[in-house]
């Protein structure tokens, strides 16, 4: 718990489609927390949320997972930024 996962994904950025990075503090592998930072690709075995800030854009995106899939984007607001020290 508590550690920040980059997700390895090819999902460009929902506004602008440009390449973007993603990351997770509460996301889940094969249904268990991560308790070490570390990369991991997106796959069916990834539940859970993760978020991203467009470089291109400066947009900030909140991404629902199912099984490796995004069922849901939330947009949020540049400055609401602490992008990942907030929650939990
Ligand atoms: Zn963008």
């Amino acid at each position: 718990m508590g550690a920040v996962i980059s997700i390895k994904t090819d999902m460009p950025c929902p506004n602008c489609h440009e390449p973007m990075e993603w990351q997770s503090k509460s996301l889940t592998y094969d249904g268990f927390y991560l308790g070490v930072a570390q990369t991991i690709p997106l796959s069916e075995r990834v539940d859970g949320e993760m978020h991203g800030l467009c470089d291109s854009c400066g947009k900030r995106f909140d991404v629902e997972l199912a099984r490796g899939k995004a069922i849901g984007v939330r947009q949020s607001e540049p400055l609401s930024l602490p992008l990942l020290s907030s929650g939990s």
